[in-house]
């Protein structure tokens, strides 16, 4: 989009779509926990071993007992067609 000198917007719409894949490329996913009581994370992990172990000695330490498990991976958006 773009303003000219007159203050009129010009602006050129194009149509396509669109596709979201998995990008391992990238790396694999992570996977994490996060307290929900006081929002301490654990490391981060390719499996979900060390987060859980995470959590159980967190919870022997602190009592809390509610934890958030998180896995961050990537995904890649490509063009497919233009309509
Ligand atoms: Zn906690």
């Amino acid at each position: 989009m773009s303003v000219s000198g007159q203050g009129a917007v010009k602006s050129r719409v194009r149509f396509a779509q669109w596709v979201l894949s998995t990008e391992t490329a990238s790396g694999p996913p992570i996977h994490g926990a996060e307290c929900a009581e006081c929002g301490e994370v654990s490391d981060g992990a390719d499996d979900w071993d060390g987060p859980q172990m995470w959590c159980l000695q967190h919870a022997g330490r602190t009592g809390h007992t509610l934890f958030r498990g998180t896995v961050t991976g990537y995904f890649r958006a490509s063009m497919q067609e233009v309509l």
